[in-house]
């Protein structure tokens, strides 16, 4: 079983491509509805293992920003490019614990 952390990141990769689907049809373009429900029906298998708590901090933050999961680089998150105090990160890396920047309040993922 993966850690919520890992699914939420791949919960975001297919956001982005329904939101690009979305974006293509948009502009006029024919999208193939088979694909689309092949993304909404993968998102919905990740989403049931997501707990509601983290979910809705997520669709939270996907409304503010594009990107609510952002990576963390040495110490610095790079979504707002704040240095994270060391107890955060330490917290982070040693309990595999889910962690909001301080700076922007997007959820971090340690980027290896
Ligand atoms: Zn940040």
């Amino acid at each position: 079983m993966k850690n919520e952390l890992e699914i939420l990141v791949a919960l975001q990769d297919l956001d982005l491509m329904l939101k690009e689907l979305d974006e293509v049809r948009q502009l006029g373009f024919d999208v193939r509805s088979e694909g689309e429900e092949a993304l909404a029906k993968a998102r919905e298998e990740l989403v049931s293992q997501i707990s509601k708590p983290l979910l809705g901090n997520y669709e939270r933050l996907r409304a503010k920003y594009k990107r609510a999961i952002v990576p963390v680089k040495g110490d610095t998150c790079l979504g707002c490019f704040m240095k994270l105090p060391t107890y955060l990160l330490t917290h982070m890396q040693r309990d595999q614990r889910v962690i909001n920047c301080e700076g922007c309040g997007r959820i971090l993922y340690w980027l290896k």
